[in-house]
Formats: C-alpha cells, sequence, structure tokens
C-alpha cells in the first residue's frame, strides 16, 4: 500500500520537523536569555520568604570557603567589603563579584565615620568605591558603615557617592560569639523572619561553619537566599535601612532533624583570624577589638 507509507513518511517527517524546531526554540531563547532559568534572581520576595545574609569586613582569608558553600546551595549574598582590604586583595574581591554576589562598600578603612574629622568623610567612600570598582568592575550603590554607625551629615556625604546606607534587622553577634557557634545560632532561630537582613562577618571561620549548617535550615523553613537589592529593590541614594540593635524575638523558624544538619569538613577549623589593622586612624575604629560589625 503505497499510499499509506507515503502518509506513514510524512507524518514521520513532520514529527522529526516538530522536535528541530522545538529544540531551536529551546537553544535560541537560553541564548538570548528568554527562557526562564530557577536563579536567586527571578525570586519575587513579595511572594515568597526571602532572607538576605550580609558578610562585613572582608574579602578574608575564609571568603573563598563560604563562597563555595552559597554556590552549593543556589544562594546569593551581599557582602559589604574594606576597601584598603579590597585593595590588598582585589583578586579576592573579584570572586566574590564573579560567584554572582552583590558588593556593597564597608568604607575605606572602617573608621567610626561620625567621630573622624568632617573632611575625611568623603574619601572614606570614594576610596572604597574606586577599589572596589577597580577590582570588580562594579561601583557599589550600597554601604554599610563600621558598626552601622551614621549620623545625616554622613548620611548626606554617602548620597554625593550615590551610596545608600544598608543597615540589618538580625545582629546574631557572630564575632562576639565567635568561640560559642550555639550562642549565635539560637539568635538566628529566633530572629529572622521573612525579609530580614542578617549580619555576619566572613572574617570568622566559625561564621562560615555556622553558614554551612544553617543555611538547610533556612531551606527546610522554605526560605530564599537573596541579595540585598534582591530583598528590598533599588534604594535611593542617601536613604538608609535597618537599624544597629535586633527587634523583638519573632521565633518563626521551625528546628529541623539533627541528621539533616550537614557535619563540618573533616579538617580543623582554622583559628580565628588575626585582628587586622584595618584602620589607621587611632581610636577610630567603632568595632572594638575584634573589629566588631
Ligand atoms: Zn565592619
Amino acid at each position: 500500500m503505497p499510499k499509506r507509507r507515503d502518509s506513514r513518511a510524512w507524518q514521520y517527517g513532520l514529527v522529526v520537523l516538530g522536535v528541530v524546531a522545538a529544540v531551536a526554540i529551546v537553544v535560541v531563547s537560553l541564548l538570548t536569555g528568554h527562557a526562564k532559568r530557577e536563579t536567586p534572581g527571578d525570586v519575587d520576595c513579595t511572594q515568597v520568604k526571602c532572607v538576605a545574609l550580609t558578610f562585613d569586613d572582608g574579602p578574608g582569608p575564609y571568603t573563598d570557603r563560604l563562597l563555595q558553600i552559597l554556590k552549593d546551595n543556589d544562594a546569593k549574598a551581599t557582602f559589604f567589603l574594606i576597601g584598603n582590604k579590597v585593595a590588598a586583595n582585589p583578586a579576592g574581591a573579584k570572586r566574590i563579584a564573579d560567584a554572582g554576589m552583590e558588593i556593597g562598600s564597608h568604607t575605606w578603612e572602617h573608621p567610626n565615620m561620625t567621630t573622624i574629622p568632617p573632611q575625611d568623610v568623603p574619601a572614606q567612600f570614594s576610596r572604597a568605591s574606586d577599589a572596589i570598582e577597580a577590582a570588580t568592575g562594579q561601583r557599589p550603590k550600597l554601604v554599610r558603615t563600621a558598626g552601622g554607625v551614621i549620623n545625616d551629615q554622613v548620611l548626606a556625604e554617602a548620597k554625593k557617592f550615590g551610596l545608600a546606607d544598608i543597615n540589618w534587622d538580625v545582629i546574631p553577634f557572630d564575632w562576639i560569639n565567635d568561640a560559642n557557634i550555639a550562642a549565635t545560632r539560637y539568635m538566628l532561630m529566633t530572629q529572622i523572619k521573612p525579609g530580614s537582613v542578617v549580619l555576619f562577618h566572613d572574617t570568622y571561620s566559625s561564621t562560615v561553619d555556622l553558614v554551612y549548617q544553617f543555611i538547610p535550615v533556612l531551606k527546610a523553613n522554605g526560605y530564599h537566599l537573596v541579595t540585598v537589592s534582591q530583598l528590598l529593590g533599588p534604594r535611593e541614594p542617601g536613604s538608609t535601612y535597618g537599624a544597629r540593635d535586633n527587634g523583638p524575638p519573632a521565633n518563626v523558624l521551625q528546628e529541623i532533624a539533627a541528621d539533616e544538619i550537614p557535619s563540618l569538613p573533616n579538617t580543623p577549623s582554622p583559628p580565628p583570624m588575626p585582628n587586622f589593622p584595618i584602620t589607621d586612624i587611632p581610636g577610630a575604629n567603632s568595632g572594638g577589638p575584634n573589629n566588631g560589625a
């Protein structure tokens, strides 16, 4: 029955054509970025639970380990980098940017911006932004001052450099609890709620350990880990967000089973990093002996 064979061949041809066309459409969509890919950038934080983890005072010796943990979890975070550390380690800063993380300024050398001579304030912003841009190709739009200490005069200067000030909603005191991860973890368990901006320091190996074991808790509770800008949207230069203290406990996180928490790598965690002399300004480091927040 030649006619029937022709019909089958025609149908077969149509199927092949259809498959080829479908594959072509998918390939072109992916290449042109029109296909919807599940990345944190697609998360709508008005519809789902988001939390923005932030890491201050780097780049440091433990930053790359943290980046790998974040990558392994498809998580994004925001790093407020100290300008003189970026100038000393531009490759380290670039790796943060290349990992898709958001980078903000943590000023040039981390002084108390409200007590240094007012004429020194602009350079703390400009030198940090210059160093970050030179290292990463991106000029920061967000700033966090040392200890979150800021006033109207400093904020007005930040505005001139296109910077919006970002503090936090949750401060788990990781630098004080360096040897006591459980204490920091307790603060996270009781304080984090949808929309929280959390202050950490990746200058502590204990903080990286804690984040490694706490991300599964956040994910099990339905949280998406996003950058500050993904969480808050565009911020006006000269505006400020957050506070310096914790608010009332939220107590909305549910604990997960112990066997769902990954064990720490079978290598001893490095000891806490020695304090960096991150400011040359006598008495102007607001963070105390461990450089604090
Ligand atoms: Zn700091």
